[in-house]
């Protein structure tokens, strides 16, 4: 009798997983290779040495499987399966990587980070142990997705066991709820956040929220404000030149000028500076502090969406007849710069300030006065510093503010000691200290020309390993204030402030007063004698010592 063999596919091999088994399997496999900053708050809430809180940790491990499974078999076909599996596998690791060797969640702005790094900043992020972590957990487990045989049943026998087992998971997964409902409720409503550890649903939910979101960003023209825009002309003979200096990652702690036990303004505390000591940001991230500084909504309704389909302070300032300048030292003005002047870093690059990787912060000064010698009336230029960005805060400064010692030398911070990682992270206020001071003299210099004046905000602060957090861009409302507390300066020549009637007092008495980057765009019209409609004179700092 001829056998009919069978079709290949359902034939059985000696080890093989059908579809559903696959799913569960590596289910098993995501929830426990990388989701260590979940278990940590999972066992911290379920004390596991006893046996109930066991009991609630182990159903809370039953559950979090069944939900990915649900998900998984929605998604694994016969031809989606393993590419599926292998793009999970490799998307997981890398994020389980920053979230536990840096302690961060996952949300909106960092996804938005992430993607919106450059080349350079990426390639500091990337090292050996990186590589090491990934052969263990990408390479090894895609090499077993790789060989593992799987089995399929027919079509329609396909779907209708999926169904089943679907209903299987969600069924065993609402009783599980249903008998664990204190124990889970308080779980979720003490970790608030825990949400944004889980991988890899919280990189898939926010890295498809930011693609849609940037899709629709696309085709939107920002709309015109602050049409009304007119200078008041001064007495003066003598145009204004404001720079406005956007710092990077340094936190208001480590400024000497707000009482840190270390020296670290040796420079800027030998200035005529106003230090605004209790200034808040207005995000965590660049990603959304820098489109928030330069913006007409405040940090209560602010939204990177909506920022973008509106001009910003640099689109009034120039309406109203300011010759506007950016130079940038980061990866750019997220957007911030769009539609005014900006000159790319070969056009004022000196060796004296760079290395292979990267320049130092005081080439944003090389060659302006080509610029300026350009330019009639009032000028602003804005400079946007790579400061103190981690994780490799050591490359940020030349060797001569080596000066805290011994220092971290790797972006791998948890290899250092804390101390060496906030000595580096210091030299680099230093440095910070060292170019903000240049800058007033670069103003100084040129007193006869123009009316000086220099503004320093820095974007968001930065965790150095206190309470085991590194970096920045916790959602804001766990951040510690190291991340939200951000140093501000002003700087103003005499001749400025004579001008524009400042009571130099007035100000100082303000230095400790609560300050925030939704100060900055009614400042900065205040600063250059703007008048527009979209001006509000109360979150104008210095309106009120302006004698007019
Ligand atoms: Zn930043």
């Amino acid at each position: 009798m001829p056998i009919t063999p069978e079709p290949s596919s359902s034939r059985k091999k000696p080890f093989s997983l059908n579809l559903v088994q696959f799913c569960l399997g590596f289910s098993i496999l995501l929830a426990a290779l990388y989701n260590r900053p979940l278990w940590r708050i999972v066992s911290a809430e379920f004390s596991t040495d006893n046996f109930a809180g066991l009991l609630s940790f182990s159903a809370f491990c039953v559950f979090l499987v069944l939900i990915f499974s649900l998900c998984l078999t929605l998604v694994f076909f016969r031809y989606t399966a393993k590419p599926l599996a292998l793009l999970l596998i490799i998307s997981s690791a890398s994020a389980s990587y920053f979230m536990s060797n840096y302690g961060i969640v996952f949300d909106k702005s960092m996804i938005q980070n992430l993607l919106e790094t450059d080349l350079a900043e990426a390639q500091e992020l990337l090292n050996i142990s990186m590589l090491g972590y990934f052969s263990y957990y990408a390479v090894v487990p895609s090499l077993v997705i790789l060989w593992l045989p799987l089995n399929y049943h027919p079509p329609l026998k396909e779907l209708k066991f999926k169904c089943i087992s679907a209903l299987a998971f969600i069924s065993l997964a609402v009783l599980i709820t249903a008998a664990f409902y204190q124990d889970f409720s308080s779980l979720f409503r003490n970790n608030r956040e825990m949400r944004n550890t889980v991988v890899p649903s919280s990189f898939i939910y926010y890295t498809s929220r930011y693609l849609s979101g940037a899709y629709a960003v696309m085709n939107i023209v920002a709309q015109p404000i602050g049409e009304d825009a007119v200078q008041t002309t001064t007495n003066s003979s003598k145009p204004k030149l404001t720079i406005l200096i956007i710092g990077e990652t340094a936190r208001a702690q480590n400024f000497s000028l707000n009482g840190y036990a270390r020296e670290t303004n040796p420079k800027l505390k030998q200035q005529q500076i106003f230090n605004f000591s209790n200034t808040f940001a207005c995000g965590t991230t660049t990603a959304l502090s820098l489109p928030c500084m330069f913006s007409l909504y405040n940090k209560s309704n602010f939204s990177t969406e909506k920022a973008e389909a509106q001009q910003n302070l640099l689109d009034v300032l120039s309406k109203a007849g300011v010759n506007v300048l950016w130079r940038d030292n980061n990866s750019g003005c997220k957007g911030v710069c769009e539609r005014i002047e900006t000159q790319p870093a070969q056009t004022y690059r000196n060796e004296q300030y760079c290395n292979q990787r990267e320049c130092f912060d005081q080439v944003m000064l090389n060659d302006l006065d080509s610029y300026l010698s350009e330019k009639q009336g009032d000028v602003t230029v804005v400079l946007h510093q790579k400061g103190n960005h981690g994780p490799a805060y050591y490359l940020r400064y030349p060797d001569s503010f080596k000066q805290f010692t011994p220092v971290c030398t790797t972006n791998q911070l948890q290899q250092c000691q804390q101390q060496s990682i906030v000595n580096a992270y210091d030299n680099a206020i230093l440095y910070t200290d060292h170019f903000l001071s240049t800058v007033i003299d670069y103003l100084k210099d040129r007193q006869d020309q123009y009316r000086g004046a220099m503004l320093y905000m820095s974007d968001h602060g930065e965790s150095l390993g206190e309470n085991n957090l590194y970096l920045h861009g916790l959602p804001y409302f766990i951040a510690p204030e190291t991340q939200t507390k951000v140093p501000f300066i002003l700087w103003l020549s005499q001749s400025f402030s004579d001008s524009d009637k400042l009571d130099r007092q007035c100000i100082s008495a303000k230095q400790q007063q609560r300050m925030s980057h939704d100060n900055l765009f009614h400042s900065m019209l205040g600063l250059l004698s703007v008048q527009s409609s979209v001006y509000d004179q109360k979150l104008d700092m210095l309106a009120s010592c302006r004698d007019l």
